[in-house]
């Protein structure tokens, strides 16, 4: 009997939008995607230490393998009353499916799945290569990190993400960093100053100099941007007390080729300048950390340190891809990303051959009433099948 796909992706969509899973709670929509791939014969299924689901579509001779990867988490809901559509009730409207996770990016996730089930039905395995699904833990505010054990494990030669490009082909994104400044001084009454060193007025010194930093511009991917984003002292509130330790959290967007050692180069520079202008400085600038827990009881550790990266226009698995999608009818333009995705482990730091497709607009994302087109949902798994069809002919 033959299987109508495009029915069978839409309703994968509407089970994942179901599930509830913010970061670290993804446990749920792991077991709805398990169940699909096992119900549609993948010739493997496992999930990893960190929770991740990974399955595997064996050809039938060897061949290069193709990873498909889509985030299972989403943003939370915040105000539930404020949405017309419930979040967690899939309703298509005006041809458009509404819900939490739609646009990003269950339903991208659902295509993928959906496009290497028909490619290993249709072709009957009989192609060169390994076709791998994975559903990622922890992107939201943890881009990438989960994805190294996933190219640790799969070893991928080329990987395609599902985040929204508008079914548009993206080449590139500017990386990010969050990069963390201190300062040290000497608590004091606030009566006698002059006993202590206000970390404060270190901190405001540093910042008047960090301004005159001019961050690096590259004409791909845009300006690589130094924004403050937030300042703290301690102690806090400090009634009568000169405050001792100030932090401060500057943005930073990363441009191909920047490593962690050579964005923090000028503002350690800073530090050694302003120290000598004034001893009593003592300030120390590094990467901001977080560790989160997965829904498999094991943390993730890791620097916000997410590189950017690009590739040209002329490498052969992009006109290969882009020829994939123009064959399935799909006119895809060739862009990049304004975000960060966990294409920053797989392009920026494994160096593997990367892109982005997937179904609806970035600025759909993370808002309230997220919704994504039907036709969108119906374009990206035409897209997918195509790429598959073009790298992976039938034998
Ligand atoms: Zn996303």
């Amino acid at each position: 009997m033959a299987i109508d796909f495009r029915q069978e992706c839409l309703s994968l969509c509407k089970e994942l939008i179901l599930t509830p899973g913010v970061s670290g709670k993804e446990e749920g929509v792991a077991k709805v995607l398990i169940d699909f791939f096992r119900l549609y014969g993948a010739s493997d299924v496992r999930t990893d230490r960190y929770g991740n689901v990974i399955a595997t579509f064996n050809g039938s001779k060897p061949g290069k393998t193709i990873l498909f990867d889509g985030h299972m988490d989403t943003v939370p809901v915040v105000n539930e009353s404020e949405w017309e559509n419930l979040p967690f009730c899939p309703t298509i409207k005006d041809g458009k499916l509404y819900g939490r996770g739609t646009s990003d990016m269950k339903c991208a996730l659902a295509a993928m799945a959906c496009a290497a089930v028909a490619h290993a039905m249709c072709t009957n395995g009989n192609f060169a290569g390994k076709i791998v699904v994975a559903g990622v833990v922890h992107e939201e505010c943890f881009e990438g990190v989960a994805a190294r054990e996933i190219s640790k494990n799969v070893k991928p030669d080329l990987v395609i993400i599902g985040e929204a490009s508008e079914c548009n082909l993206k080449t590139g994104q500017r990386g990010r960093a969050e990069i963390v400044l201190e300062t040290f001084g000497k608590s004091a009454h606030s009566a006698s100053p002059q006993k202590g060193i206000n970390a404060v007025y270190l901190m405001t010194d540093l910042i008047r100099r960090i301004r005159n930093i001019e961050p690096p511009i590259s004409p791909v991917l845009g300006p690589g941007i130094l924004e403050l984003t937030d300042i703290k002292s301690l102690p806090y509130p400090g009634a009568s007390v000169v405050p001792d330790y100030c932090r401060a959290t500057y943005d930073r967007r990363l441009l191909v080729g920047e490593t962690k050692e050579s964005v923090l180069e000028p503002l350690n520079k800073i530090i050694e300048e302003a120290t000598k202008a004034n001893p009593e400085l003592s300030a120390k600038v590094s990467y901001a950390t977080g560790e989160e827990l997965c829904y498999t009881g094991e943390k993730i550790y890791g620097e916000r340190f997410f590189p950017g990266w690009a590739f040209d226009d002329d490498e052969i698995f992009v006109k290969e891809i882009l020829e994939g999608l123009h064959d399935a009818g799909v006119d895809a333009k060739i862009t990049h990303y304004n975000f960060c995705t966990n294409a920053s482990h797989y392009a920026g730091e494994a160096k593997i051959p990367t892109v982005g497709f997937g179904p609806s607009m970035e600025t759909l994302a993370h808002i309230k009433d997220e919704y994504v087109e039907v036709a969108q949902i119906e374009m990206a798994l035409l897209g997918y099948m195509g790429i598959l069809k073009r790298l992976f002919p039938e034998q």
